[in-house]
Protein backbone atom coordinates (compact mmCIF):
# COMPACT_ATOMS: atom_id res chain seq x y z
CA UNK A 1 0.00 0.00 0.00
CA UNK A 2 1.01 3.37 -0.92
CA UNK A 3 0.81 6.47 1.40
CA UNK A 4 0.66 9.64 0.10
CA UNK A 5 0.35 13.07 2.10
CA UNK A 6 0.63 15.58 -0.86
CA UNK A 7 -2.06 15.59 -3.65
CA UNK A 8 0.39 15.97 -5.99
CA UNK A 9 1.91 12.41 -5.28
CA UNK A 10 -1.29 10.88 -5.15
CA UNK A 11 -2.23 12.37 -7.89
CA UNK A 12 1.03 11.23 -10.09
CA UNK A 13 0.55 7.67 -8.87
CA UNK A 14 -3.13 7.68 -10.00
CA UNK A 15 -2.40 8.54 -13.56
CA UNK A 16 0.06 5.55 -13.31
CA UNK A 17 -2.65 3.41 -12.58
CA UNK A 18 -5.36 4.98 -14.74
CA UNK A 19 -6.97 3.75 -18.01
CA UNK A 20 -7.08 0.46 -19.57
CA UNK A 21 -10.12 -0.06 -18.29
CA UNK A 22 -8.99 -0.07 -14.38
CA UNK A 23 -11.32 1.24 -12.27
CA UNK A 24 -10.65 2.86 -9.16
CA UNK A 25 -12.71 2.95 -6.42
CA UNK A 26 -12.44 5.74 -3.43
CA UNK A 27 -13.53 5.38 0.28
CA UNK A 28 -13.06 8.77 2.20
CA UNK A 29 -12.85 8.73 6.12
CA UNK A 30 -12.03 10.51 9.11
CA UNK A 31 -9.52 7.74 10.61
CA UNK A 32 -10.14 5.80 13.72
CA UNK A 33 -10.75 3.03 11.34
CA UNK A 34 -12.72 -0.02 12.69
CA UNK A 35 -14.28 -2.52 10.65
CA UNK A 36 -17.44 -0.85 9.33
CA UNK A 37 -15.06 1.11 7.27
CA UNK A 38 -12.78 -1.80 6.37
CA UNK A 39 -16.09 -2.99 4.70
CA UNK A 40 -16.17 -0.37 2.44
CA UNK A 41 -12.26 -1.24 1.78
CA UNK A 42 -13.11 -4.82 1.07
CA UNK A 43 -15.93 -3.60 -1.38
CA UNK A 44 -14.37 -1.16 -3.56
CA UNK A 45 -11.31 -3.81 -3.66
CA UNK A 46 -13.43 -6.24 -4.72
CA UNK A 47 -15.28 -4.13 -7.61
CA UNK A 48 -12.30 -1.76 -8.69
CA UNK A 49 -8.49 -2.67 -9.60
CA UNK A 50 -7.37 -0.21 -7.72
CA UNK A 51 -8.73 1.17 -4.06
CA UNK A 52 -7.62 4.95 -2.64
CA UNK A 53 -8.68 5.52 1.10
CA UNK A 54 -8.69 9.02 2.94
CA UNK A 55 -8.14 9.89 5.98
CA UNK A 56 -8.86 13.70 6.72
CA UNK A 57 -10.75 14.47 10.16
CA UNK A 58 -12.38 17.45 8.13
CA UNK A 59 -12.56 20.49 10.30
CA UNK A 60 -15.35 22.43 8.08
CA UNK A 61 -17.56 19.39 9.28
CA UNK A 62 -17.15 19.82 13.18
CA UNK A 63 -19.74 22.93 14.32
CA UNK A 64 -18.31 21.89 17.56
CA UNK A 65 -14.97 23.03 18.37
CA UNK A 66 -14.61 20.45 21.38
CA UNK A 67 -15.88 17.34 19.09
CA UNK A 68 -13.71 18.31 16.67
CA UNK A 69 -10.27 18.63 19.21
CA UNK A 70 -11.30 14.52 20.81
CA UNK A 71 -12.58 13.14 17.46
CA UNK A 72 -10.13 9.97 17.98
CA UNK A 73 -6.67 10.38 16.10
CA UNK A 74 -5.18 6.55 15.55
CA UNK A 75 -3.08 7.06 12.43
CA UNK A 76 -0.66 4.21 13.49
CA UNK A 77 -3.20 1.84 14.07
CA UNK A 78 -5.33 2.73 10.70
CA UNK A 79 -2.43 1.70 8.50
CA UNK A 80 -1.86 -1.42 10.27
CA UNK A 81 -5.32 -2.02 9.29
CA UNK A 82 -5.54 -0.74 5.89
CA UNK A 83 -2.53 -3.31 4.92
CA UNK A 84 -4.48 -6.20 3.74
CA UNK A 85 -7.36 -5.12 3.66
CA UNK A 86 -7.02 -4.30 -0.42
CA UNK A 87 -6.38 -0.72 -0.24
CA UNK A 88 -3.72 0.22 -2.76
CA UNK A 89 -3.02 3.71 -1.66
CA UNK A 90 -4.11 5.48 1.65
CA UNK A 91 -4.07 9.84 1.41
CA UNK A 92 -3.55 11.25 4.68
CA UNK A 93 -3.18 15.63 3.78
CA UNK A 94 -2.89 17.97 5.98
CA UNK A 95 -5.70 20.84 6.38
CA UNK A 96 -3.57 22.83 3.70
CA UNK A 97 -3.27 20.38 1.74
CA UNK A 98 -7.00 20.30 0.86
CA UNK A 99 -8.06 23.65 1.82
CA UNK A 100 -4.65 25.61 0.29
CA UNK A 101 -5.48 29.05 1.28
CA UNK A 102 -5.17 29.95 -2.42
CA UNK A 103 -7.78 28.23 -3.59
CA UNK A 104 -11.68 28.79 -3.50
CA UNK A 105 -12.64 25.20 -2.29
CA UNK A 106 -16.71 26.20 -1.69
CA UNK A 107 -19.56 24.44 -3.47
CA UNK A 108 -22.64 25.84 -4.72
CA UNK A 109 -25.74 23.28 -4.20
CA UNK A 110 -28.82 23.69 -2.79
CA UNK A 111 -29.42 21.10 -0.30
CA UNK A 112 -32.80 22.28 1.02
CA UNK A 113 -34.68 20.86 2.91
CA UNK A 114 -32.35 17.28 2.79
CA UNK A 115 -29.52 19.20 4.87
CA UNK A 116 -31.99 20.99 7.33
CA UNK A 117 -34.03 18.05 8.93
CA UNK A 118 -32.94 15.41 11.32
CA UNK A 119 -28.68 15.72 11.66
CA UNK A 120 -28.98 19.39 9.89
CA UNK A 121 -30.93 20.60 12.52
CA UNK A 122 -28.95 19.69 15.22
CA UNK A 123 -25.97 20.00 13.77
CA UNK A 124 -25.81 23.43 11.71
CA UNK A 125 -23.22 23.83 8.83
CA UNK A 126 -22.26 20.02 9.46
CA UNK A 127 -23.54 18.82 5.87
CA UNK A 128 -22.00 22.33 4.12
CA UNK A 129 -18.59 20.77 5.10
CA UNK A 130 -19.26 17.36 4.58
CA UNK A 131 -20.13 18.42 0.75
CA UNK A 132 -16.75 20.74 0.31
CA UNK A 133 -14.97 18.04 1.60
CA UNK A 134 -16.38 15.43 -0.66
CA UNK A 135 -16.39 17.37 -3.24
CA UNK A 136 -12.84 18.37 -2.97
CA UNK A 137 -11.36 15.12 -2.41
CA UNK A 138 -13.15 13.85 -5.96
CA UNK A 139 -11.93 16.43 -7.35
CA UNK A 140 -8.46 15.12 -6.85
CA UNK A 141 -8.99 11.42 -7.08
CA UNK A 142 -11.80 11.60 -9.72
CA UNK A 143 -12.60 7.72 -8.73
CA UNK A 144 -14.89 5.85 -10.52
CA UNK A 145 -16.96 4.83 -7.94
CA UNK A 146 -17.54 6.36 -4.57
CA UNK A 147 -18.19 3.86 -1.37
CA UNK A 148 -20.08 5.60 1.48
CA UNK A 149 -21.41 3.86 4.32
CA UNK A 150 -25.19 3.72 5.04
CA UNK A 151 -24.22 4.47 8.35
CA UNK A 152 -24.90 8.13 7.92
CA UNK A 153 -27.44 7.29 5.79
CA UNK A 154 -28.20 11.31 5.25
CA UNK A 155 -25.16 12.19 4.82
CA UNK A 156 -25.09 9.29 2.06
CA UNK A 157 -28.61 11.64 0.50
CA UNK A 158 -27.17 14.93 0.50
CA UNK A 159 -23.68 13.47 -1.53
CA UNK A 160 -25.87 11.65 -4.16
CA UNK A 161 -27.91 15.09 -4.33
CA UNK A 162 -24.36 16.70 -4.51
CA UNK A 163 -23.16 14.43 -7.63
CA UNK A 164 -26.18 14.55 -9.12
CA UNK A 165 -26.95 18.43 -9.34
CA UNK A 166 -22.94 18.71 -10.61
CA UNK A 167 -23.07 16.16 -12.70
CA UNK A 168 -19.99 14.42 -11.29
CA UNK A 169 -18.96 11.31 -13.22
CA UNK A 170 -18.39 8.93 -10.09
CA UNK A 171 -21.25 6.30 -8.86
CA UNK A 172 -22.30 6.05 -5.29
CA UNK A 173 -22.06 2.76 -3.62
CA UNK A 174 -24.04 2.58 -0.64
CA UNK A 175 -22.78 -0.36 1.62
CA UNK A 176 -24.38 -1.58 4.49
CA UNK A 177 -24.44 -0.87 8.06
CA UNK A 178 -21.38 -2.86 10.45
CA UNK A 179 -22.50 -3.92 14.26
CA UNK A 180 -21.18 -4.99 16.45
CA UNK A 181 -22.36 -8.73 17.76
CA UNK A 182 -24.99 -7.27 20.14
CA UNK A 183 -26.00 -4.34 17.46
CA UNK A 184 -24.48 -1.51 18.25
CA UNK A 185 -23.36 -0.40 14.75
CA UNK A 186 -19.67 0.03 14.62
CA UNK A 187 -18.59 3.87 15.23
CA UNK A 188 -14.77 5.74 15.72
CA UNK A 189 -16.95 7.29 18.56
CA UNK A 190 -17.58 3.97 20.09
CA UNK A 191 -14.24 3.65 22.29
CA UNK A 192 -15.19 6.75 23.72
CA UNK A 193 -18.27 5.61 25.36
CA UNK A 194 -17.74 4.85 28.90
CA UNK A 195 -17.86 0.86 30.04
CA UNK A 196 -22.03 1.43 31.28
CA UNK A 197 -23.07 3.62 28.02
CA UNK A 198 -21.59 0.76 25.99
CA UNK A 199 -23.66 -1.63 27.76
CA UNK A 200 -26.71 -0.13 27.03
CA UNK A 201 -25.77 1.13 23.78
CA UNK A 202 -27.13 -1.80 21.83
CA UNK A 203 -30.79 -0.69 22.78
CA UNK A 204 -30.72 1.65 19.68
CA UNK A 205 -30.52 -1.60 17.47
CA UNK A 206 -32.98 -3.27 19.11
CA UNK A 207 -35.52 -0.22 19.27
CA UNK A 208 -35.07 0.44 15.54
CA UNK A 209 -35.79 -3.73 15.13
CA UNK A 210 -38.97 -3.42 17.14
CA UNK A 211 -40.06 -0.45 15.38
CA UNK A 212 -39.34 -2.19 11.94
CA UNK A 213 -41.39 -5.23 12.87
CA UNK A 214 -44.09 -3.02 14.36
CA UNK A 215 -44.38 -1.03 11.29
CA UNK A 216 -48.38 -3.03 10.18
CA UNK A 217 -49.38 -1.94 13.22
CA UNK A 218 -48.40 1.54 14.50
CA UNK A 219 -48.80 4.66 12.68
CA UNK A 220 -45.57 6.70 12.15
CA UNK A 221 -46.17 9.45 14.86
CA UNK A 222 -46.98 6.19 17.30
CA UNK A 223 -44.09 4.82 16.67
CA UNK A 224 -41.59 7.56 16.76
CA UNK A 225 -43.14 8.79 20.60
CA UNK A 226 -42.84 5.00 21.21
CA UNK A 227 -39.04 4.92 19.88
CA UNK A 228 -38.01 8.11 21.56
CA UNK A 229 -39.74 6.69 25.18
CA UNK A 230 -37.99 3.51 24.49
CA UNK A 231 -34.45 5.45 24.24
CA UNK A 232 -34.94 7.90 27.29
CA UNK A 233 -36.04 5.20 29.57
CA UNK A 234 -33.19 2.92 28.57
CA UNK A 235 -31.06 5.94 30.21
CA UNK A 236 -30.08 7.96 26.86
CA UNK A 237 -30.70 11.05 25.79
CA UNK A 238 -32.45 11.36 22.21
CA UNK A 239 -32.69 14.00 19.88
CA UNK A 240 -34.27 12.80 17.36
CA UNK A 241 -36.21 9.25 16.08
CA UNK A 242 -37.68 9.85 12.53
CA UNK A 243 -39.18 7.69 10.05
CA UNK A 244 -38.31 9.34 6.76
CA UNK A 245 -38.79 8.99 2.79
CA UNK A 246 -35.94 7.06 2.12
CA UNK A 247 -35.26 9.44 -1.12
CA UNK A 248 -36.04 13.09 -0.16
CA UNK A 249 -35.93 12.40 3.41
CA UNK A 250 -39.45 13.95 4.28
CA UNK A 251 -41.42 13.22 7.17
CA UNK A 252 -43.76 10.41 6.28
CA UNK A 253 -47.80 10.21 7.07
CA UNK A 254 -48.21 6.39 6.12
CA UNK A 255 -46.01 3.62 5.29
CA UNK A 256 -47.97 1.96 3.40
CA UNK A 257 -48.10 4.82 1.06
CA UNK A 258 -43.85 5.28 0.73
CA UNK A 259 -41.70 2.69 -1.41
CA UNK A 260 -39.04 3.15 0.68
CA UNK A 261 -38.58 4.69 4.47
CA UNK A 262 -35.82 4.59 6.57
CA UNK A 263 -35.93 5.36 10.80
CA UNK A 264 -33.18 7.57 11.62
CA UNK A 265 -32.12 8.34 14.98
CA UNK A 266 -29.07 10.30 17.27
CA UNK A 267 -29.10 10.07 20.96
CA UNK A 268 -26.88 11.03 23.54
CA UNK A 269 -25.45 8.28 25.67
CA UNK A 270 -23.42 10.43 28.14
CA UNK A 271 -21.49 12.68 26.06
CA UNK A 272 -21.16 10.51 23.21
CA UNK A 273 -23.38 11.11 20.63
CA UNK A 274 -24.70 8.35 18.28
CA UNK A 275 -26.59 7.67 14.98
CA UNK A 276 -28.14 4.59 13.56
CA UNK A 277 -30.99 4.35 11.36
CA UNK A 278 -32.66 1.10 9.67
CA UNK A 279 -34.28 0.87 6.28
CA UNK A 280 -37.87 -0.23 6.75
P1 LIG B 1 -16.27 8.38 9.04
O1 LIG B 1 -14.83 8.04 9.24
O2 LIG B 1 -17.09 8.28 10.28
O3 LIG B 1 -16.43 9.69 8.31
O4 LIG B 1 -16.86 7.27 8.08
C1 LIG B 1 -16.30 7.04 6.81
C2 LIG B 1 -17.24 6.19 6.01
O5 LIG B 1 -17.44 4.94 6.67
C3 LIG B 1 -18.64 6.82 5.85
O6 LIG B 1 -19.10 6.60 4.54
C4 LIG B 1 -19.44 6.07 6.88
O7 LIG B 1 -20.82 6.01 6.57
C5 LIG B 1 -18.82 4.70 6.82
N1 LIG B 1 -19.08 3.96 8.05
C6 LIG B 1 -18.85 4.37 9.31
N2 LIG B 1 -19.27 3.45 10.19
C7 LIG B 1 -19.79 2.44 9.47
C8 LIG B 1 -20.43 1.19 9.80
N3 LIG B 1 -20.59 0.80 11.06
N4 LIG B 1 -20.83 0.41 8.79
C9 LIG B 1 -20.67 0.79 7.49
N5 LIG B 1 -20.10 1.94 7.12
C10 LIG B 1 -19.67 2.76 8.09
Amino acid sequence: MYLFQRSVDLQNWLETVRGHNRKIGFVPTMGALHDGHLSLIRQSAAENSFTVCSIFVNPTQFNDASDLEKYPRTPGNDIELLVGSGCNALFLPTVEEVYPTDLDTSVSVDLHPLDTVMEGAFRPGHFAGVVQVVYRLLQLVQPDQLYMGQKDYQQLTIIREMIRQLELPVKLVMVPIRREPDGLAMSSRNVRLSPAFRAIAPVIHRILQQVKEQVDEKSVSELEAWAMQQLAEAGLRPEYFEIVDGNTLKAISSLSKTKSAVACMAAWAGDIRLIDNMIL
